[in-house]
């Protein structure tokens, strides 16, 4: 195990900011990772556990160490007529594993497609999009315990994941490193198309029992047309969740504001576009300086190009205060700021 000094991250996070970590591994064996958290808690230095860097906002450089799981590789462990419990390394890309559960005809996450990021960090937030949440197939997970300092097997109840949350981004942030993923899938493909974009997109081409490969295919383009590539301008996807309020404050919103865009979420409760929000406090596609909201899309911010993540907290600041003003809804932030 070797730590590598001052390396530069900018092109290892979506945004692009810049940042240099000052030690910084990349592990795949067990017997590593201990010897690096070893050292971690010798000398006490912050930690970030980095995937994708497709949601994290790097304030600026890192000081401590970081660390990059590379568990590769994926395998069935359970066949039977149905389903399948697939069992997939944390350093996996989310995007081709979900390419070769289609190939291998297993199925129910094809909504997720082309999602950035690995696999490791996927329970962190729960991803979800177009109507599917990783949970929905999510079978349990092994983990690095850095409190009981051995590998834990967690189940989907013990990971309590709720709408873009999970024990690892709230009440156990920083104690599991994620080291593999299971997932039950099914062998039979129904197609989840009640997502309006999905079933417009579909309708359009006239197919009315789609196949999985055509789900899926769906969902690539409408995210290709919708959003920008981290690599050709830096962003992490939609920066603020959708806020979920009562049924009282859906209302009251709804009456003043009839094209209001909410789904229903949990009993009493309902989910707000924060898009829309954005939009209608005069958002979508303002450009302040080196960062903006996006054209196509004012859940997402943009860096294009010469951006700090000063620049783009200050203009998040500014959005969520009008859409406070304008609608009394709070806006939270979906990435992670780091360090915080
Ligand atoms: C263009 C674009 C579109 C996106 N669309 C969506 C979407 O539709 N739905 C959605 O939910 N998200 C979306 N995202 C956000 C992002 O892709 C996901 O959150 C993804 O899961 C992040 O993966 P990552 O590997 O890049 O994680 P990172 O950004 O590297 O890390 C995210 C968090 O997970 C932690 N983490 C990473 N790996 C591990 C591990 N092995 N063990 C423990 N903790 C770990 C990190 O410490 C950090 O707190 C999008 C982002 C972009 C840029």
């Amino acid at each position: 195990m070797q730590w590598q000094t001052d390396v530069d991250l900018t092109h290892r996070n979506s945004f692009g900011f810049p940042a240099v970590a000052e030690r910084f591994v990349e592990i795949d064996q067990l017997e590593q990772l201990e010897l690096a958290l070893a050292e971690v808690e010798q000398h006490q230095w912050p930690l970030l556990i980095l995937g994708g860097g497709s949601n994290l906002v790097f304030r600026e450089n890192l000081p401590g160490a970081v660390i990059s799981i590379a568990t590769r590789g994926s395998h069935v462990l359970v066949d039977d007529e149905n389903t399948a419990i697939i069992e997939v390394g944390a350093g996996e890309n989310w995007h081709g594993f979900i390419s070769q559960l289609l190939e291998k005809g297993l199925h129910g996450l094809e909504n997720l497609a082309l999602i950035p990021g690995n696999v490791g960090a996927a329970p962190v937030q729960n991803i979800g999009a177009y109507g599917v949440e990783m949970a929905d197939c999510f079978h349990s997970l092994t983990a690095y315990d850095r409190e009981t300092k051995a590998l834990v097997q967690l189940s989907k109840d013990e990971c309590l994941f709720g709408y873009r949350d999970s024990i690892f981004k709230s009440s156990q942030q920083g104690r599991y490193i994620i080291w593999c993923v299971r997932f039950v899938l099914s062998t039979v493909f129904s197609p989840k198309t009640q997502y309006r974009g999905i079933a417009d997109y579909l309708a359009a081409q006239g197919i009315v029992e789609p196949t999985a490969y055509q789900v899926y295919q769906a969902v690539c383009d409408i995210r290709m047309s919708k959003l920008p590539l981290p690599s050709e301008l830096g962003n992490a996807g939609s920066f603020f969740e959708n806020p979920i309020v009562s049924e009282a404050v859906y209302s009251a919103l709804k009456g003043q504001f009839p094209d209001l865009v909410a789904y229903p979420d949990r009993p009493g409760h309902f989910k707000l576009a924060a898009g829309w929000l954005i939009d209608k406090a005069g958002w979508k596609g303002r450009r302040v300086g080196p960062v903006g909201v996006y054209d196509k899309q004012a859940l997402v911010l943009v860096n294009y190009g010469e951006g700090r993540a000063s620049d783009l907290l200050q203009l998040a600041g500014e959005i969520t205060h009008s859409v406070k003003q304008r609608f009394g809804v709070e806006l939270r932030m979906e990435p992670r700021l780091y360090p915080a």
